[in-house]
């Protein structure tokens, strides 16, 4: 687990500035994949090295200036209960607002690191100003200026040095399973027929609130740990249905997972919201199986099935490979397939193809369908092999990495996933120079 940061703030501060600027940064540079962004609000980053989830929380606020206080209230509780570290935006073009001095009540009273950021910083005459933000008795306070990046760099050091000890969660030999999806979909009933409801029961004795979201599992033969976002968890004042909250809640447990097992309601298909999820997982490049819920109420014609998955399947592009189950946690209907999928999926991604399999295999293919002269130049592919990383991701060695583009790393990509069976599994390819 990286660690997850939160951004709250009211609107207009220069949050998703900011936000962008830390992503971007790392897009550029380093996630070079064939996927496309789809969630602005939710991102990885990195700074010296340590990996960290960025969440915009003011993103979700809709119609940024005539913006209820409640929904800042929310906003703020989202972040107290999600993340490790919260960064407070405030904007010293404004000076301190009555909302500023709202938030600032609400993060006083926090156990969690708190760094406050007064943005818009950019000039010495600004820098003399934001003096005025001590008054918000959150102590020292981090002049930023969003737009050019300046500030930031002390900001951040303080942030990482804050986040709690990076646990690499993918050494874990079992298969982790996060069963996420939106409220209702039938998370927690998927969870009760796998496991029983004694783990309910233990856990309304002890009267605790269950944030360690990590149990093991012997069932139908497999060995796993589940990663629970359903019932388990305490219920938080921010009311469920709110489009938001269940994505947040998401986030963490997909970090902790290997695979994540994406519950959805089949009557109402995969919404929007499913699709946040979904590119969530694949962004944190966990392997997915998508669960079809609920099939037992659907009414069934010839093609129902094989509508609705080309349905999904078209919403995924260009990850369509993904395994999509219909079942029905009701009359007890492929629940045992899906934790087969979901065991094969984990296979799969901690799969190490030889090199020499590897090379034998792609090599032909290259060769028979080379990347595409750019500007004139050829690009030779000599080599690739597998890296030891936990998730697959694999390096091909060429005279001009820099001419590879994208859409033959999407070819190699689907190459790969034909000849050695990725389904459900982000794989990464780099071209590098040899
Ligand atoms: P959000 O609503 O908090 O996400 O705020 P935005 O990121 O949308 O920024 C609001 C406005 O402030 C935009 O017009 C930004 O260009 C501007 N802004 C953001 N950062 C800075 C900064 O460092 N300096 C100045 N002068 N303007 C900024
Ligand atoms: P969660 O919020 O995702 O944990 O969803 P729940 O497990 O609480 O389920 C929401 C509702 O859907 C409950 O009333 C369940 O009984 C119902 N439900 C769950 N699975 C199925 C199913 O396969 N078929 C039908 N008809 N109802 C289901």
């Amino acid at each position: 687990m990286s660690g997850i940061v939160a951004i709250v703030g009211r609107p207009n501060v220069g949050k998703s500035t900011f936000f962008n600027r830390l992503i971007q940064r790392r897009e550029a540079i380093v996630d070079s994949v064939s996927g496309v962004t789809r969630d602005r609000h939710y991102g990885k980053s990195d700074w010296n090295g340590r990996q960290f989830s960025l969440i915009d929380t003011g993103g979700y606020v809709i119609g940024s200036d005539d913006v209820f206080e409640s929904e800042i209230d929310k906003q703020v509780e989202l972040a107290i209960d999600e993340a490790d570290v919260i960064i407070f935006m405030v904007d010293v073009e404004t000076g301190i607002t009555p909302m500023d001095e709202d938030v600032a009540i609400l993060l006083r009273k926090v156990n969690k690191p708190v760094f406050l950021a007064v943005n818009k910083v950019d000039n010495n005459k600004r820098l003399e100003n934001a003096v005025e933000f001590y008054a918000l008795g959150l102590g020292d306070y981090f002049p930023i200026a969003s737009t050019n990046g300046s500030g930031s760099g002390d900001l951040l050091d303080a942030v990482i040095e804050a986040l709690p000890e990076e646990t690499n969660v993918e050494e874990s030999e079992l298969p982790r399973f996060a069963v996420v999806g939106r409220p209702n979909a039938g998370k927690s009933s998927f969870i009760n027929s796998l496991i029983g409801e004694e783990r309910y029961i233990v856990t309304d004795i002890a009267g605790t609130t269950r944030d360690s979201i990590d149990t093991k599992y012997n069932r139908f033969g497999f060995e796993f740990n589940l990663v629970d976002t359903a019932g388990i968890r305490r219920k938080s004042k921010v009311k469920e249905d709110l489009e938001f909250y269940s994505v947040m809640r998401s986030v963490r447990a997909i970090e902790n997972a290997d695979v994540c097992l994406l519950v959805l309601d089949a009557t109402r298909g995969f919404d929007g919201q499913v699709q946040n999820i979904f590119w969530l997982a694949q962004r944190n490049r966990k392997g997915i199986v998508i669960l079809v819920n609920k099939w037992d109420l659907v009414e069934k014609e010839t093609n129902t099935m094989k509508t609705l998955e080309q349905e999904i399947r078209r919403e995924i592009e260009p990850f369509t490979d993904v395994p999509i189950i219909f079942m029905s946690v009701l009359n007890k209907q492929r629940i045992f397939k899906a934790i087969e999928t979901a065991v094969k999926v984990f296979e799969d991604r901690s799969k190490k193809i030889k090199t020499k399999l590897l090379n034998d295999v792609m090599l032909p293919i290259m060769e028979n369908n080379p990347p595409p002269a750019y500007k004139g130049k050829y690009v030779k592919i000599k080599f690739c092999t597998q890296l030891p990383t936990p998730q697959p991701q694999f390096a091909f060695f060429c005279n001009l990495p820099q001419y590879v583009r994208d859409p033959y790393k999407r070819f190699i990509e689907n190459k790969l996933r034909e000849e050695f069976d990725f389904k459900g599994v982000p794989i990464t390819v780099y071209f590098r120079k040899k």
